[in-house]
């Protein structure tokens, strides 16, 4: 039988709080994601599927700290299970946006964890949904075995500074071998 799924897994757990991305930001969010993937491997596709958005909302108001017991909370409960999980959380109290991965080639049933602390603008109102999801796209490579590069490209260490100056960059050669022998 022909399997409708095709691609990579990552399940997606959203927790809402002060100056977070909505609902609707994170859709667009993932949209673009997918959109930078596919140009960036425009012959052999790096598919990537999103699923399972849950929206863990914090019981009491929106703050920071109740946004990261709903993140821990979470965690504690998943400790066994195996997958690939992309955890969107609130920008910093400095309204910073930063992200971590779990380094390795996990492509598929294996064990990465994203947490993205993410923003669509800063406190001067200025548009931080590229950055937000350049940061993805950049951490999703980290889980796909690329590591940091010193090119002006998205495995940048200095890749939001980038964003602000270029607006978009892309994958340079080595990290595009990098994530093909992870995927295929
Ligand atoms: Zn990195």
């Amino acid at each position: 039988m022909l399997s409708l799924f095709f691609g990579i897994l990552i399940q997606v757990i959203y927790v809402p709080g002060p100056n977070s991305l909505t609902p609707s930001e994170v859709g667009d969010l993932l949209l673009n994601v997918k959109s930078i993937y596919d140009t960036e491997f425009p012959n052999k596709p790096v598919k990537i599927n999103f699923s399972g958005v849950h929206y863990e909302v914090p019981k009491d108001t929106y703050t920071i700290a109740n946004s990261q017991k709903a993140y821990y909370d979470w965690r504690s409960s998943l400790q066994n299970s195996k997958g690939n999980y992309l955890v969107i959380l609130p920008p910093t109290t400095d309204r910073f946006i930063v992200g971590y991965a779990t380094p390795g080639c996990h492509k598929d049933n294996f064990n990465s964890t994203i947490v993205a602390l993410l923003q669509a603008q800063n406190q001067n109102g200025e548009n931080r949904q590229i950055h937000s999801s350049y940061l993805v796209t950049h951490e999703i490579g980290h889980i796909f075995n690329a590591s940091h590069r010193d090119t002006e490209t998205i495995m940048s260490f200095d890749l939001l500074h980038l964003i602000t100056l270029y607006g978009g960059v892309n994958f340079d050669v080595a990290s595009k071998r990098d994530i093909r022998r992870c995927v295929d």
